[in-house]
């Protein structure tokens, strides 16, 4: 199956010239939902991992559920002042301005093998900056590993030092 026909193009969304991807499609389908995390959870053949982050908020559709096939935890990572307890922070670049992103500082112990998943590789600052938050708890990142990358914003520049694997390339 051609789970491009999956995805829908949403023109100006969330804001003017934005081509926003959008998966919800491919996740009302079932076929298409499960051949999309069989062939990511391909990636990972024979690879031990331990946590698996997933980052808010549409890369908490997938990631939690590579990591019970994977055998692993599950680790949130959210936009500031949402997780209740002990949090770390790392700042990031958008086009204007900065955001920053949280993860739980007891998450990940250290030397656990981490994947890092999310929908989209866009410019890669998401990913960034979440490889920065599982390296300061001393995690070891295996693999990103994204549903699709924008291959145009290069962001796989941004995760050189990682091993990133994206389904679906535009
Ligand atoms: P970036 O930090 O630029 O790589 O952006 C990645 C984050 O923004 C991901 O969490 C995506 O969900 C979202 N995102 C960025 N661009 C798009 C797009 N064109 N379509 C859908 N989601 C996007």
């Amino acid at each position: 199956m051609n789970l491009k026909d999956y995805i829908r193009d949403v023109r100006d969304f969330p804001s003017e010239g934005i081509l926003f991807k959008d998966i919800t499609p491919l996740l009302n389908n079932p076929k298409a939902f499960k051949t999309a995390l069989d062939e990511i959870l391909g990636y990972l053949d024979g690879k031990e991992i331990d946590k698996v982050v997933g980052m808010e908020s549409r890369g908490f559709f997938f990631a939690p559920m590579l990591a019970l096939n994977l055998d692993a935890g599950f680790v949130p990572v959210r936009k500031v002042g949402k997780l209740p307890v002990e949090t770390i922070r790392q700042n990031y670049g958008l086009e204007y301005g900065l955001d920053t992103l949280e993860i739980h500082s007891d998450a990940i112990k250290k030397g656990e093998r981490v994947l890092v998943h999310d929908d989209v590789l866009a410019t890669g600052g998401t990913a960034e900056a979440t490889c920065k938050l599982v390296e300061k708890l001393r995690g070891e990142i295996v693999q990103c590993n994204f549903l699709i990358e924008l291959d145009f914003l290069k962001g796989r520049e941004k995760l050189k030092s990682y091993e990133v694997r994206s389904l679906l390339h535009y």
